[in-house]
């Protein structure tokens, strides 16, 4: 079974590269990280735990074909960690009716089944997240998803160490398109709360110009779209 937090779409992907992409998210519960500026609590924190449901394979296929009205379209497997959850029996499942996957995950936990995604986003976490990176971890899983997977890094942004730190990975993996986020620093503990929508155009503004400081034009750049349409709303 698969713990999951919320199934919802079709909206659009907000970010990194499949962004305007036409989506159905799979979120779900249970992450091995606590960022400072994690925007999904309610898939990470224990004290939503109970509002994570099992369900199967086939159940979360029947959910996802309702949505789209059986129209195959892009699933984007989400969190959280999704790299905790089996999910390689739902990508099955939905690849036999033509749908594709791509899942977004902090690259700490690699597993054999990244193989059989269309997309990894891998999105390790930089120093103002609290968290430390698994460097190891995250080559394993670069090897897991092969040669089948489209793979690119997404790095969230608040301050100058956080872009040094993305230089770094940049330098690390030179291969992978890489794609900077500004931190949404006012990420929502209620959906009802609001964005410091200012602070998104200074840090992204900030981070362009930076970037053009260092000659570091095979980077994109792009604030997360999703928040500047609906700002905390969830379910979008
Ligand atoms: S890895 Fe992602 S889901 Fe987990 S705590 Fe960090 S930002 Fe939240």
């Amino acid at each position: 079974m698969i713990k999951i937090s919320e199934i919802f779409g079709p909206t659009i992907q907000g970010e990194g590269a499949l962004v305007g992409q036409p989506t159905i998210f799979v979120r779900t519960g249970g992450c091995d990280y606590r960022c400072s500026w994690c925007d999904t609590l309610h898939a990470v924190d224990s004290e939503y735990r109970d509002t994570w449901k099992p369900k199967s394979a086939n159940d979360i296929m029947t959910e996802i074909k309702k949505l789209s009205d059986n129209r195959p379209l892009l699933i984007s497997l989400s969190g959280g960690n999704p790299a905790i959850q089996p999910l390689d029996e739902l990508i099955d499942l939905g690849h036999a009716e033509g749908y594709s996957f791509a899942m977004e995950t902090q690259g700490s936990i690699a597993k054999d089944w990244f193989s059989k995604l269309d997309h990894l986003v891998l999105s390790p976490k930089p120093p103002s997240s609290g968290e430390d990176t698994d460097w190891e971890a995250l080559d394993k899983c670069i090897k897991a998803a092969g040669e089948n997977a489209e793979i690119s890094l997404k790095i969230v942004i608040r301050d100058e160490k956080d872009y040094m730190y993305a230089r770094n990975v940049a330098q690390k993996h030179p291969d992978l398109p890489m794609y900077l986020q500004p931190c949404n620093t006012t990420p929502p503990i209620n959906e009802d709360d609001t964005v410091d929508f200012e602070d998104i155009n200074t840090r992204t503004q900030w981070i362009i110009e930076r970037a053009a400081q260092d000659y570091w034009f095979d980077v994109k750049i792009l604030p997360q779209i999703h928040v500047m349409i609906w700002g905390n709303k969830r379910g979008v």
